[in-house]
């Protein structure tokens, strides 16, 4: 039997292995309360616990040593996060005892857990829901308020889409199910349903064309600064990271690469960019510079065009946020004012960027779809597309519901192994 399917019982710790006040250790399936009553001092206290009860005992080793005092929490199936018999023993926190604890239950009969096998199973018990687990892994990788904020609203989009499709092509295969009951003839004769057809056609090629727009990057934003050369993006780069890393030159066109770093504004995590100059140039290493961050600035999440002196009257290009810099020299008061050089308004300009990630975030998201499902969009869409051309009605049911199959695939609804192994393997061990 796959590993996938199986019910044998798992083990892994929970926390990670550093020396903190507590750690967990986690144990799932059939045997999970058998195989910890065999470390306990009094082994049957456990046997009849009932679900959610905590119970305080000792652990000891095979000699009879004790390990450690731990607080043991019983949940029964299928009251549990895996939807099986699930125990949690809380230890002191050194990865000595905890490592300590593993062993034994291994030695009772435990596996140690594949990654993400604890949210596997609770997957294929239906305490969770693929989005469920993607909100889970979100909010443990997330490094920011902001950052968490904007994946959950992703994540929940993301799968509002996949149902607005699903239920799309279910009304088109009702459509066609209806005619076959009880129409007269094979010849498609439903009235509308080219243009239900082409609507669902038009939804994926909109999900797919989602990573192609924005977004560098997952789990910060990024931040460009562009302009021409010399206006100051390097020293306002400089200034908030509050230390040189860049090299500020009064030589225009001395960025000749991106440089990248990264700051905190409130709640974000936040990437910025440090573009070439955009003038044109015979030079080639700088001109390699321009075209790297004109590409930079494409993927960003927001751009921010600086102006000088003498570059303010025209601008130019255009960019998210316009920043006029060296207010210093010429007294500039129109708009956002800032002065790399003295620090004058950079306190503005990141409320001014906060702001446009709020808005950002709550726009346009950084909804994002994963390679598989990407793939499984465009089988989807292969069939859809065949849809729209076939003229037989059974071989039009027939494309429709492998469509819906695919999209059933993205909502959970009708997976294989390999789909569920890619999903969960990318989590960690005791998740
Ligand atoms: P970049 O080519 O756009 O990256 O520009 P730099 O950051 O290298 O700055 C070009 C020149 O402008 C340097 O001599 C900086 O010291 C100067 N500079 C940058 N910001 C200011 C400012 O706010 N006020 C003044 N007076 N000079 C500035």
């Amino acid at each position: 039997m796959s590993i996938l399917f199986s019910n044998d019982t798992i083990v892994a710790s929970a926390t990670p292995e550093l020396k903190s006040a507590l750690a967990i250790v986690r144990i799932s399936g059939n045997d999970a309360i058998r195989f910890t009553s065999k470390l306990l001092r009094e082994p049957e206290v456990l046997w009849s616990a009932r679900s959610s009860t905590s119970i305080y005992s000792s652990i000891v080793d095979q000699a009879g040593i004790e390990v450690d005092d731990v607080i043991v929490n019983v949940y029964r199936a299928p009251r549990s996060f895996t939807g099986e018999e699930l125990v949690e023993i809380t230890c002191h926190g050194s990865p000595l005892i905890s490592n300590q604890i593993l062993d034994l239950l291994r030695l009772s009969g435990a596996r140690m857990a594949e990654s993400g096998e604890f949210s596997r199973r609770a997957f294929l018990h239906g305490k969770i829901t693929l989005e469920d687990s993607e909100i889970i892994h979100a909010r443990i990788a997330s490094e920011s308020n902001g950052q968490l904020r904007g994946a959950q609203l992703a994540i929940h989009q993301k799968y509002d889409r996949f149902r607005e499709v699903y239920q799309a092509i279910l009304e088109c295969l009702a459509l066609v199910n209806a005619q076959i009951d009880f129409g007269e003839s094979d010849d498609i004769q439903i009235s509308g349903l080219a243009e239900h057809v082409e609507r669902v056609q038009a939804m994926i090629g909109t999900l797919l064309s989602l990573n192609e727009t924005r977004k560098l990057n997952s789990g910060y934003f990024t931040i460009a600064f562009i302009g021409p050369p010399n206006v100051g993006k390097s020293s306002l780069f400089n200034k908030l990271l509050e230390f040189e890393r860049s090299i500020v030159s009064e030589v225009p066109g001395t960025t000749r690469d991106y440089l990248e770093a990264f700051i905190r504004v409130g709640d974000h995590k936040i990437k910025i960019i440090d573009t070439a100059g955009l003038r044109e140039t015979s030079e080639a290493i700088e001109a390699r510079g321009i075209e790297l961050g004109r590409s930079v600035n494409d993927l960003a999440d927001l751009s921010i065009l600086l102006t000088d002196p003498s570059t303010r009257h025209q601008l130019p290009q255009s960019a998210d946020l316009v920043v006029h810099n060296k207010r210093d020299l010429d007294g500039w008061a129109d708009g956002l004012t800032i002065s790399a050089k003295t620090g004058a308004g950079v306190a503005n300009l990141l409320s001014a960027i906060a702001t446009c990630l709020l808005e950002f975030e709550s726009g346009r998201s950084g909804l994002e779809i994963s390679t598989s499902e990407r793939s499984t969009l465009e089988r989807a869409l292969n069939w859809i597309k065949s849809a729209s051309t076939v003229k037989e009605l059974p071989l039009l049911a027939e494309d429709l519901r492998s469509a819906a199959q695919d999209v059933a695939i993205l909502l959970g609804l009708n997976i294989s192994e390999d789909t569920l192994n890619h999903i969960f393997l990318k989590m960690c061990i005791g998740k």
